[in-house]
């Protein structure tokens, strides 16, 4: 890490796979570098599947989710919330927030707001309040555990959240790239043939569309929340 202090990287998905897809290159260049990375997955995504009963694809989705965290070198998580049905309500935004507690992250990954989908919509909409819960101690919480540190977001470069995405913030994935495609390849969907959506040949095509902008043979791209953009000095940046 020479010398930096730990990072905790958690990102935070509407559905297993989302993060990995988007954020798990960048995700194996911290762990590589010694750092601590959780994926979150608020539901796994069990609805999806073209023939697969729910259920069935649910622990099909587990051991995908466990094994892709698994070869970036991270951790899995998942909540029993059913695909499709993710609210931004209280008790997820509080149930969101213990996590936090637990896994006490300095950097947070969320999906950005403007989705074609109403579970991502719902994901990014419950981020500021969950971690606002989780960073104020004067917050009752199950377990009291003691407050999580303030945390920066970073929103992820996913097909399904493009509008008004705006790529800010670029990260030289090279050195990770086939670590992540075999990573994304454990699950069904990455692999070709696996799902309605190309997933494989869009999110590889990005990371060299990102990296071409970058200047780096791969990359990808996260937008900073506008409090972020805030430059402060006594000269312009
Ligand atoms: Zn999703």
């Amino acid at each position: 890490m020479n010398g930096s202090k730990p990072e905790r990287l958690v990102c935070v998905g509407a559905h297993a796979a989302d993060m990995e897809f988007t954020a798990g290159a960048v995700v194996a260049n911290y762990t590589r570098a010694g750092h601590h990375s959780t994926f979150l997955h608020l539901t796994l995504g069990e609805r999806g599947h073209r023939s697969l009963p729910p259920a069935d694809y649910a622990e099909q989705k587990k051991a995908e989710a466990a094994r892709a965290a698994a070869i970036l070198g991270a951790e899995a998580r998942w909540f029993d919330i059913p695909d499709g049905e993710l609210l931004a309500d209280e008790p997820t935004k509080r149930r969101i927030a213990v996590a936090l507690r637990e896994l006490r992250p300095t950097i947070l990954i969320a999906h950005w707001r403007g989705s074609i989908h109403k579970d991502h919509i719902a994901a990014h909409a419950m981020m500021d309040d969950a971690r606002f819960y989780a960073c104020l101690g004067a917050i009752p919480l199950p377990g009291d555990l003691p407050p999580a540190p303030y945390c920066r977001i970073y929103y992820a470069d996913n097909w399904e959240d493009p509008y008004g995405f705006v790529p800010e913030v670029y990260v030289d994935t090279t050195d990770t790239h086939e670590q992540w495609v075999e990573a994304c390849s454990a699950y069904e969907i990455f692999r070709p043939g696996g799902a309605g959506f190309r997933y494989q040949d869009y999110y590889r095509a990005l990371s060299v569309c990102r990296g071409a902008v970058a200047g780096f043979p791969h990359a990808v791209a996260f937008m900073k929340p506008q409090a972020l953009l805030q430059a402060k000095g006594d000269l312009l940046p």
